[in-house]
């Protein structure tokens, strides 16, 4: 199939190339993203391959449909990004990839959760310049606290079951299922209030939906911990930033770690270091001494870019051949988990 692969990085092309050898698609790299300016690059596939932050509302799909498109493939997990509902009215399919591998996310959470926690990215910055001083670099055991999982999914339930085993925390989960594998091994469902209540740490896992959008905002913040931590490598707008810059502000929000962020697109996978960022609230995250941002890059190890490379390839694969897509998503089911 001749597919249009949009948002492209020099790793997308590496492991897309080397996937392709076994399916033989005719795949044309472009490194703009798509929206609605760039969706008549799409002219001449039959497939579009897209990232988290390529858009693709009501107004792209119809111009994408218009074009031939017949199948959207994200290279990603999430597909917040996607209007499904004109997908389907339209009949486009969009397949995602549901599970490539939970671990990349699940083990650079703990990363994050432990260079916050610990102070290395600063400790290493003062290191640099020679300096050796240990004021300012206390951190806290992690074992014996109380920490929150909302959402215990793949991700999720890898960080819940680490952070229980592997750190010896005392784990609480919000989920609108229960994991009867973490609840054996000792971690406890409780409702989401309870848990923003009572955590010294909370980890977001679920994923961005209208029930789940600014989850962590200014009434959760006055619920929770004196000094809590958040670590967040789910979605940006799990988190009203506004809200948590307050509470960062009032020593409330003891300590953030963000690998998404809820205007990230504009930022996000672009070198903007010659540039002026317009972006004042994220500009404002990055002055506190105890915030730690990452551009999305929780999935960025070659076991997750081969397997999304793979994955995708194998559902244009599916998609030309007419065979049933175990990756669809719609607006009434999505397949895969
Ligand atoms: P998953 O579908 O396996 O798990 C999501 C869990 O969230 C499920 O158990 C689901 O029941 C739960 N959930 C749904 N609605 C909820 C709610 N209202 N409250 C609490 N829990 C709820 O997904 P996953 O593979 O574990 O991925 C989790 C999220 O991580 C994804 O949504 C994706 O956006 C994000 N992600 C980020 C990166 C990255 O690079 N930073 C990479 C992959 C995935």
């Amino acid at each position: 199939m001749r597919v249009a692969v949009f948002g492209t990085k020099g790793y997308d092309r590496q492991f897309l190339t080397e996937a392709n050898t076994a399916f033989g698609h005719r795949l044309t790299f472009l490194e703009p993203r798509l929206d609605a300016s760039t969706a008549r690059l799409a002219e001449g596939h039959q497939a579009v391959c897209v990232f988290v932050n390529d858009r693709l509302d009501a107004a792209v799909l119809e111009a994408l449909a218009e074009l031939g498109v017949r199948l959207v493939a994200l290279r990603c997990a999430g597909y917040n990004n996607v209007d499904l509902r004109t997908a389907d009215r339209l009949g486009l399919a969009v397949v995602r990839v549901p599970a490539y591998s939970p671990e990349a996310v699940a083990e650079f959470t703990i990363g994050l959760l432990l260079a916050l926690d610990r102070r290395i990215p600063r400790a290493w910055a003062r290191v640099r310049e020679n300096n050796f001083a240990l004021d300012g670099l206390i951190g806290r055991n992690l074992a014996g606290r109380t920490a929150g999982v909302i959402g215990t999914g793949r991700i999720g339930a890898l960080v819940a079951r680490t952070l229980l085993l592997g750190f010896g925390c005392r784990v609480l989960a919000s989920d609108v299922v229960e994991d009867p594998e973490l609840v054996a091994m000792g971690v406890l469902y409780v409702p989401r209030e309870e848990l923003l209540a009572e955590s010294d740490i909370i980890t977001l896992h679920c994923p961005l939906t209208p029930d789940t959008h600014h989850l962590v905002d200014a009434v959760a913040l006055e619920r929770a911990q004196e000094g809590v931590q958040i670590v967040n490598t789910s979605r940006g707008a799990l988190i009203d930033t506004t809200a948590l810059i307050a509470g960062l502000k009032s020593h409330k929000v003891g300590g953030v770690a963000l690998d998404v962020y809820e205007q990230e697109a504009d930022l996000f996978f672009e070198n903007l270091s010659d540039e002026i960022v317009q972006d004042d609230v994220f500009q404002r995250l990055l002055t506190f001494p105890n915030v730690l941002v990452t551009g999305h890059q929780a999935f960025l190890t070659e076991e997750a870019l081969t397997a999304i490379a793979t994955t995708t390839l194998q559902s244009i694969a599916d998609a030309e051949a007419g065979r049933e897509l175990v990756n669809r998503v719609t607006a009434a089911v999505v397949v895969g988990r």
